[in-house]
């Protein structure tokens, strides 16, 4: 306990957010102030173990001091100049994140959704400008189950009715095919097809991870049909699941790589999409832009990122971590978990739903001191930051199985 930094309850705040703030979360009862590395403190003074980490977006943790340090210097000097001039950051970040993925080119954009919509709109210029598709007569093919976003082009592909329902019209152009599943995606690309667009692993589904061969075959039926594959990695990249990217684990490097949350360290929006020069190169002057992308404070921050990925601890803290957090999950399932699906230090776990929804069992683990947010259903999620030291990570796999073990 330190001294509280607010004048106001955690129980007043969250009061004075209901009629003032939009209902489209329901988050768990506890109010942040403060936080550094792992952990997070609320208004009270009391503290708790992140063991969601911003949905990945804090893979580094919380204010990590390179990160902090970076964003102070570029604070003090340069933060926005739009694109409508150079600014003295952008070619750094370019050239760092290519050379990180094993890719040619950069598009900076700022949110996920945002490099999501860029990639979508990149794939169908380049299916009219390249593979010679009719006009306006390009497919997209993409995953049930998926999440790549929040826009109305976005959710007009989404299998979740809760996403959807009530947002239409929705954009055409896109075919759903069950996850992981090769021969219905060969069965729904055809000449119109520009790319095919999934998560390497299924993240908001449940950490969902698909059968090994998946990845290279999506590899393969893209390259020997002539369309894009675009990887999602927004959530799964950056170091999560002991790769710098989820595709690596199957040795795939895909046309476009869509990258976000934790690239902008914690600390401001950054996104790309990233792809071969004849793919990104179809883009001309004035046809795609963003005021804020590719901004000098996130070209700092990001290019801090890679630098952190560029030495590759954090890639192995995943994996060395993983396996705990997998020997940790394994001694659980039949004591309160049904099963779980892990890679890295990233897992959707299954509770038994006798025990209670993951909102129920998120709700008494924060009531431990831990952080967790369920996915949907008796599914949790975690995603702890990779800056994790194996004591904590023991201790919350211990208040997990107390909460689990008292049902
Ligand atoms: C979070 C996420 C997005 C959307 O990112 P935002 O920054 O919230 O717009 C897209 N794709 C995947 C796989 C994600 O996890």
């Amino acid at each position: 306990m330190t001294a509280p930094v607010s004048t106001r309850t955690s129980a007043d705040l969250i009061r004075a957010e209901e009629p003032v703030l939009a209902h489209n979360y329901h988050p768990l009862p506890v109010v942040v102030a403060r936080a550094e590395g792992t952990w997070v403190e609320d208004v009270e003074g009391n503290r708790y173990l992140d063991m969601l980490a911003g949905y990945s977006a804090l893979n580094f943790g919380h204010r990590h001091p390179a990160l902090i340090e970076a964003a102070h210097r570029q604070l003090d000097r340069l933060t926005l100049t739009s694109r409508a001039f150079h600014n003295d950051r952008l070619a750094e970040f370019a050239e760092r994140l290519a050379r990180l993925t094993g890719l040619d080119m950069v598009l900076p954009m700022n949110t996920g959704a945002e490099a999501v919509e860029s990639g979508i709109k990149v794939a169908r210029k380049w299916a009219y400008e390249v593979k010679g598709v009719p006009a306006d007569r390009a497919t997209i093919v993409v995953a049930a189950d998926n999440f790549h976003g929040r826009t109305t082009t976005i959710v007009s592909f989404s299998t979740d009715e809760t996403a959807r329902s009530g947002f239409g019209p929705f954009t055409p152009g896109f075919r759903v095919v069950p996850y992981n599943d090769l021969a219905a995606l060969e069965a729904a690309v055809d000449e119109t097809t520009a790319a095919v667009l999934i998560e390497p692993i299924q993240g908001e589904a449940g950490v969902v991870i698909p059968d090994d061969g998946y990845l290279a075959g999506v590899r393969e039926l893209t390259r020997r049909t002539n369309c894009l594959f675009v990887a999602d990695e927004i959530q799964s990249g950056l170091g999560r699941t002991g790769r710098t990217l989820a595709v690596e684990h199957e040795g795939v490097v895909p046309d476009v790589l869509l990258l976000g949350k934790a690239l902008g360290g914690g600390i401001v929006p950054v996104s790309a999409v990233v792809a071969r020069r004849d793919v990104l190169g179809v883009l001309r002057p004035g046809e795609h832009g963003s005021t804020f992308g590719g901004n000098p404070l996130a070209a700092a921050v990001g290019t801090a990122v890679i630098e952190l990925l560029e030495t590759g601890e954090f890639q192995r803290r995943a994996r060395d971590l993983g396996a705990v957090l997998r020997d940790g999950l394994t001694g659980l399932v039949g004591k309160g978990v049904l099963g779980f699906r892990s890679r890295g230090l990233w897992a959707g776990v299954d509770v038994d739903p006798a025990i209670g929804t993951g909102r129920e069992v998120s709700h008494r683990l924060m009531g431990e001191g831990v952080l967790v947010k369920d996915t949907h259903g008796s599914t949790i999620r975690l995603a702890p930051p990779l800056t994790i030291t194996e004591a904590e990570l023991a201790s919350a796999l211990e208040v997990l199985e107390g909460v689990l073990g008292r049902g």
